[in-house]
This record gives C-alpha cells, structure tokens and sequence, in this order.
C-alpha cells in the first residue's frame, strides 16, 4: 500500500455539481456530487453515453466553466478562472483557416505570454516530435482530418501542460487514422517525450478506454454521476484480442448497460450488487421502434450473445447500438448479464407476430414499462375530448431534463406510441390524441 501525501494530487473534484437554469426558471441537474483525483503519472478516460455529462465535466476541470457547487482544487488551491495548467484537444479541431500551421500552434504559447522567438522555437519543435514536418506553412484546409488533429495535438501540446485534456479527440478519424493517432500519441506518453503529467480524456468509446487509460471513470446519465472508477493494469501495448481486454470490455459494457444498478464500487469480486436505484425520472433513448425490431430480430437463432461482439460483427459503433439495447431493455423485450443480451419470451413473440400482433405486444409493453407513456394515457383518459397538448408533456419533461433533451424525449415518445397505436399526433395543431378518438381535420 503507497501512502498518498495531498501533494500527489494534480486535479482534485471535490463534492462536484453542474446544473443550469431552464428558461422556466427550473434547475437542470447536469452532474451531481463527482469526487475525483487526477494523479500525476495516468491517463484517465472518462467514458459514458452522450448527454451523460463528459464534456462539462472536463470543462470544469479546465476553468472554462464553474461548478455550481463543490470545487476543483489544483494544487491544494482552490481553483479560480481558467486552470493554468491545461490544454484541450477538442473533437472539431478548432483550428483557425486563416493560420498556417505553424500560427496556429503558436496560438496557446501566445496567450501565455511567450516571447515570439522562444514561442516559435517551442512550436517548430512540437510540429517535429507530432509528425508535422514539412506542412508549418500549410494552412488548414490543405490537410486531412487526421493532419489537422495532429495540429490540435501540437497546439495543445506545445505549451507543455500538466494535463492534458481531449475531448473526443479521435471521433472525427476515420478508423484507421483514429487508431494510427492513438498509438503515435501513446508513444510520445509511454516514451516520455512529451512533459505532460497527466491526459484525461473523455470518450464514448469502450475499446479506445481500454486501448490507452489506466483508470476509466465511467459516468450515468440523468443526471451525470460517477458510477464506475475501474483501475486497467493491463501493460501497454495492448492486444484486444487477449482474453483479459475482452473480459474488461465486457465488464464495463455491463456497467453501461445496466443504469440501474448503482455506483459500482471497485471491487475484486466480478459481479455487481444491484443496490435500491433512487428513484429518477426514465430517460427515453432516441431510437425508431423498427431499430429495435431489427435489433429483436437480429438476435433471434443467434449464437453470439455477446454485445461486444456483436456490435463488433454488426460495425456499429457503441454510441449505435447501446442507445437501442436501453431501449429494448426498458421495454423489457430482452435481458442482460455481464455483457450478453437475450431474447425475453416476449421479444421472441414480437418477432414471431405480424404488424397487428407487433403492434399490440409493443402496446403492452410501452403501457408496462414505459412511465412517460403512461403519464401521457393516463391525461388522455381523463381529458373530455381526450387530446392534450404537447406542452403540457413538454413541461413536465422540461422539470427532468433541458429544453432541446425535453424535445428530443417528446419526439421519442410521441413515435413509439404512434407505432403501437396508444396516441396519435396531430402535427399541425401539435396535439397527442387517444388512437381510439377518430379526428377528422
Ligand atoms: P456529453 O459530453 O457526455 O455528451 P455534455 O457535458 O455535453 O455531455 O452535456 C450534458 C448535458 O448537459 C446535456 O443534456 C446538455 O444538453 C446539457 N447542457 C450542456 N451545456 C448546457 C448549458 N449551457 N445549458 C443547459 N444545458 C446544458
Ligand atoms: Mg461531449
């Protein structure tokens, strides 16, 4: 056991909160009590589903925002305003098109101040170790997508930052860019040629965590929280197909599939204790019904129960399939367990069903499951001539999630009861009618 003094600490989050006002005057909760140390010496990947909070989690780490409670301590001092002591890659680029490279990544020693000589010394020599040679006077427009992030990496890199943090970096690369820049950007970690202390970086993706962190936090949604802290002690570099990767994917394919258990605690023991969930207001994937029914479909006569792999065999993306398994397991059509997703007997006659039988096992199973669903019927049985308007559903949900995630779970929900033949939607007048009222226009 190694005594931690407080000094080994770089980034410290402490009892960490994020909520926004809604134009309602409602508070929206973005991420609730994160506690989190970064140390010198890790990469740490923050991992979750879009909207779980990520990006404005390492925006608080870097200053660009304040947390509404709780605070970040960097080096044993509270944090006020911008942290000196981090630079930020971000998925976009951000790269101004009217600066050369060189310009370009001369940018952020500039803004701290650099003497122009010694700013162009440091950058000239980033471009180099980053693989940029020969393009300084090129400007942006002139290079790939993978060269341009090599841009943001020198910019970013240059002013030798404690932390560095990257928000996404590899999304917008194609695969095989994407990885070629992992591994360059693993060497120059592993090789100690670049000074930084410490790389956070946020990503959805399962196998780029398991590919580069030491430690993957993974974060819930609704609000954010951290639900997993898992240390990866695997050496670099590593093998995905070796049974110990695969078996960590899995296992934090399982923490992300599964919301409702709580925060798991870094144990040595591999299954999970589901302890009582709070109660919080279900998020609706943003998914058509007829991706789960392909889903359903897919997995029926199938061997491979492995999510993992099958979204790997399916080349979709975790970001793809994952907001389509909720939805399937919300709707109580299949069953998960470490890692392996199953028919339930009533997915199984979904898919045995015609149009008529579909729709109505999924009327069931909307009306059993699904509380927005509910909500909704229950208003229009009690209304006289059994139409609400969508605001009315668009305030209650504005109460649980910001105005343009309120719209989205409204779209959502509107279209799975349209499908199962619950409400209809009359779209000029923007009312939710119950199926059986016949509305003539
Ligand atoms: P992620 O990076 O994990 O996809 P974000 O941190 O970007 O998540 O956003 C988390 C949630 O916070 C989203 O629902 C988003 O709509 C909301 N959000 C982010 N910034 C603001 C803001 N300035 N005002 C209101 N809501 C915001
Ligand atoms: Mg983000």
């Amino acid at each position: 056991m190694v005594f931690k003094t407080a000094t080994e600490q770089l980034i410290v989050l402490k009892n960490v909160s994020k909520s926004y006002q809604q134009p309602n005057g409602q508070q929206i909760v973005i991420l609730e009590n994160i506690n989190l140390e970064l140390r010198p010496g890790e990469i740490v990947a923050l991992l979750g589903p879009s909207g779980s909070g990520k990006s404005t989690l390492m925006r608080i780490v870097a200053g660009l925002i304040p947390p509404s409670q709780g605070e970040v301590i960097y080096h044993n001092r509270p944090l006020v305003g911008l942290n000196p002591g981090v630079a930020i890659v971000f998925q976009s680029f951000a790269l101004y098109p009217w600066l050369t490279v060189l310009e370009n990544v001369e940018l952020g020693l500039k803004a701290k101040g650099e003497a122009p000589d010694s700013r162009r010394q440091k950058a000239l020599r980033m471009i180099d170790i980053i693989g940029l040679d020969g393009f300084e006077n090129a400007y942006p427009k002139e290079l790939s997508g993978g060269m341009r992030q090599r841009v943001g990496f020198a910019r970013a890199l240059a002013v030798e930052p404690e932390l560095l943090c990257m928000d996404e970096p590899f999304s917008a690369l194609d695969v095989l860019t994407a990885e070629n820049l992992r591994f360059e950007l693993l060497d120059l970690w592993l090789e100690r040629r670049i000074p930084t202390q410490a790389i956070l970086i946020v990503t959805h993706g399962i196998e780029e965590a398991v590919i580069m962190a030491d430690r993957i936090i993974v974060l819930g949604r609704n609000p954010g929280r951290i639900r997993a802290d898992l240390p990866v002690t695997l050496p670099h570099y590593r093998d995905r197909k070796h049974p110990t990767f695969q078996a960590l994917v899995d296992r934090v394919y399982t923490i992300i599939t599964n919301p409702e258990l709580e925060k798991i605690e870094l144990t040595t023991t591999t299954s999970v204790e589901p302890a009582t969930p709070p109660a919080k207001y279900q998020s609706l994937p943003s998914v058509r019904t007829g991706s789960i029914a392909g889903l359903l479909e897919l997995l029926e006569d199938r061997q491979e129960k492995d999510l993992y792999r099958l979204a790997q065999e399916l080349q979709l993306e975790v970001d793809d399939i994952l907001p389509i398994v909720e939805a399937a397991k919300l709707m109580d059509f299949v069953e998960l367990a470490e890692g392996d997703i199953s028919l339930k007997p009533v997915g199984q006659e979904f898919i045995n069903g015609g149009i008529d039988e579909r729709k109505q096992i999924m009327r069931s199973q909307l009306l059993a499951n699904i509380r927005l669903v509910q909500q909704i019927y229950r208003l229009l049985e009690a209304k006289n001539n059994q139409r609400i308007p969508e605001e009315l559903v668009l305030d209650i949900l504005e109460s649980h999630f910001s105005p343009e995630e309120a719209e989205r779970q409204l779209k959502t929900v509107v279209d799975w009861g349209r499908y199962a033949e619950i409400y209809g939607y009359d779209e000029p007048s923007g009312q939710i009618f119950l199926e059986q009222v016949v509305v003539s226009h």
